[in-house]
């Protein structure tokens, strides 16, 4: 059992930044409005995510820890709908083996919280007003073959600080917080869509950028998207988003360098925030449970769709 789910974790855990995403991404599916991230040493000494959500029964601390223990998938019919975030139940499980991790959670109505070591049989008694508080230390103090491949704590806090800013982009209405060695990095207050960008991207990043907002045939795209004067533009300001999740995708990145070489006649590394919604039915973004890649069912329609919606926000500018 130990082995089956450190080879999910070789899967899942690729290095600090995906224990992260896991774990905001539980959080956030648990419906907290606040989420406080303390990394130690680029993550690798200790990930600490505390969250205001719904918390954990004492009874399912012990099984949430389990592999494909979910609460997530009710029955067959949820499947299509939960489709959009992958939903596994695994990851939990395949950090444990290969983390110490530590659960500490006060469901709603619970008189206190209790807390949980992985490996324990019962939880006991803890201290905390609401919410959960995860604690992944040590990453692959148990596989030292896998360790060795982790790279300075700059370039991990780098990935980890990355995976951050790509959930939070997403989620304006959740207050966020990222501490690295004690000190807060980044503080990320609610608000609308384009204070988040600006928060995340800078003011002068919003300057620079136009307004994109087109809906057609059950799709719609949303956002900025910077013209050339944006003088920081580089690889890292450009986040996309399908359904609310990060994609990096050939597909996408093909339209929008197309948009950019016709209207402003090339700008090597344009810089946007983009959200494109469709029918979850649409796209198929289980590929890899751990990657960015996505499958579009009507590939040449979306990508026909973004073309002429970021070129026409682009050409606003010039007219
Ligand atoms: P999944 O998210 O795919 O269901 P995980 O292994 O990530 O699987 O988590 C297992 C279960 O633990 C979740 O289904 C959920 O019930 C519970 N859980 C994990 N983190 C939290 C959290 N921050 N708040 C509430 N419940 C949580
Ligand atoms: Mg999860």
């Amino acid at each position: 059992e130990l082995l089956i789910n450190q080879i999910a974790a070789g899967e899942v855990v690729e290095r600090p930044a995906s224990v992260l995403k896991e774990v905001l991404e539980n959080s956030l599916d648990a419906g907290s409005r606040a989420i406080e991230v303390q990394l130690q040493q680029g993550g690798v000494k200790q990930i600490r995510i505390a969250d205001d959500g719904c918390g954990i029964d004492k009874d399912e601390l012990g099984i949430a820890l389990e592999r494909h223990a979910t609460s997530k998938i009710a029955s067959l019919d949820d499947l299509e709908c939960v489709a959009t975030m992958g939903f596994r139940g695994e990851a939990l499980a395949s950090i444990a083996s290969v983390a110490r991790v530590t659960l500490t959670s006060r469901a709603q109505g619970s008189p206190h919280a209790w807390r949980i070591h992985a490996g324990e049989t019962s939880p006991s008694p803890a201290a905390l007003n609401s919410g959960t508080v995860v604690e992944v230390s040590d990453l692959y103090w148990n596989v030292p073959a896998r360790r060795k491949f982790l790279k300075s704590e700059g370039t991990e806090f780098g990935h980890c600080d990355d995976a951050f800013r790509r959930i939070a982009l997403a989620r304006p209405e959740v207050a966020f917080q990222l501490q690295h060695n004690g000190r807060v990095s980044l503080r990320l207050a609610t608000g609308d869509m384009r204070r988040r960008c600006g928060d995340i991207l800078g003011e002068e990043f919003l300057e620079h950028a136009r307004v994109i907002d087109v809906e057609a045939a059950g799709l719609r795209l949303s956002g900025f998207a910077a013209l050339p004067a944006y003088a920081r533009a580089s690889r890292d300001a450009q986040y996309f988003f399908v359904n609310g999740r990060f994609v990096r995708d050939k597909l996408i990145q093909h339209a929008l360098r197309e948009a950019y070489a016709d209207i402003l006649h090339g700008s090597k590394h344009p810089a946007f925030t983009l959200f494109l919604e469709l029918d979850p039915s649409g796209v198929d973004v289980n590929v890899h449970p751990a990657k960015t890649e996505v499958r579009f069912r009507e590939a040449r329609a979306i990508h026909q769709f973004v073309y002429h919606a970021v070129s026409r926000g682009l050409a606003a500018t010039i007219g």
